[in-house]
Formats: C-alpha cells, sequence, structure tokens
C-alpha cells in the first residue's frame, strides 16, 4: 500500500509542489539576511568580544594585580607576574591572555574589583599564527586605549538600568 501511495506521489508530483510552496512563501517574507560586513545586527552593551586593560582618564592603569582574574578564569588562560613600584604600589610586570585557550565567559571582567579588565565589543579580529593569540599587557593596554570611549559608554549604559 506504501509503494502505491510512494508512487502516486511521485507521479502528480505533491512533493516538488509542496516544496515551490514553501519557496514562494518565503519569497515575499520579510528578508532576515545580513550583508555582512556591510550590515551589521545589533550588539548587546554586555557583548564579549576582544578584551582590553583600562586606565583612568588621568592616563595610570586601573590593574592593582590583585590576580582575581587569573585565579577566576576557568580556562587557565590569564597569567600574571606583578612586583611593588617604588611608590608602595602594586602593579604587574605581565599580564598575558592565551586567546586560543579563552572561551570568552566574561568571568575575569566580573572578577575584576576595579574595572580594568574588560571585553570589548570588538570581535573582527583574526590570527595568522598562534602568537598573534597571545595578548600582551601592552597589546591589551593599547585596546583599552583605542575602545575607551565605547566601554565607558556601555558602562554608563548598564549603570542607568541598575
Ligand atoms: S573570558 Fe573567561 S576564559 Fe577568557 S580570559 Fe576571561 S575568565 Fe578566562
Ligand atoms: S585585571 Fe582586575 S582582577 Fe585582574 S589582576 Fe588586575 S585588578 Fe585584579
Amino acid at each position: 500500500m506504501n509503494a502505491v501511495v510512494s508512487y502516486l506521489k511521485s507521479l502528480t508530483l505533491v512533493e516538488l509542489v509542496k516544496g515551490m510552496g514553501l519557496t514562494g512563501r518565503y519569497l515575499f517574507a520579510r528578508k532576515i539576511t545580513v550583508q555582512y560586513p556591510e550590515e551589521k545586527t545589533p550588539q548587546s552593551p554586555r557583548f564579549r568580544g576582544l578584551h582590553a586593560l583600562r586606565r583612568y582618564p588621568n592616563g595610570e592603569e586601573r590593574c592593582i594585580a590583585c590576580k582575581l582574574c587569573e585565579a577566576v578564569c576557568p580556562a587557565l588562560a590569564i597569567t600574571i607576574e606583578s612586583e611593588p613600584r617604588d611608590d608602595g604600589t602594586r602593579r604587574t610586570t605581565r599580564y598575558d591572555i592565551d586567546l586560543s585557550k579563552c572561551i570568552y565567559c566574561g568571568f575575569c571582567e566580573e572578577s575584576c574589583p576595579v574595572d580594568s579588565i574588560v571585553e570589548t565589543r570588538h570581535f573582527e579580529y583574526h590570527a595568522e599564527q598562534r602568537s598573534d593569540l597571545l595578548m600582551t599587557k601592552e597589546k591589551l593596554l593599547a585596546n583599552g586605549d583605542r575602545f575607551e570611549a565605547q566601554i565607558a559608554a556601555d558602562r554608563a549604559a548598564e549603570a542607568r538600568y541598575r
């Protein structure tokens, strides 16, 4: 019986007509395809992209080398070394994030008591060799300088909704 139904279906092209009907429905529906990179979808202020280390407005780096971010990182992607400066404050001498290990969970950002390490909205980056994925302190501070305006605006927006 099944064989007969199947034969009749293929003879009358029912499946083809159904498929064409589905195609026709989507032909006139609102298009949801985004022509990336010319067009982009909206981003959340909490988007977790490339990492950055922030500075205070006077140029001083925020990080106090407490190593909370290193301790909380589930991927063991952060490596910090530190020592006291002449003025008695403690600062990092090394702050590395291995992006090949990072899972972009945001725990480092959440654990930081001085809002130093953050994940920016920047996601359009690539690496041609493994060393490109090692974010050193210098690279992270440079990211912070580059994206500070956006980071500060997102923090202000978040504070308004708390
Ligand atoms: S985003 Fe998560 S995995 Fe990546 S460095 Fe921060 S804590 Fe580690
Ligand atoms: S980035 Fe924040 S959590 Fe990590 S060591 Fe510096 S101050 Fe501590």
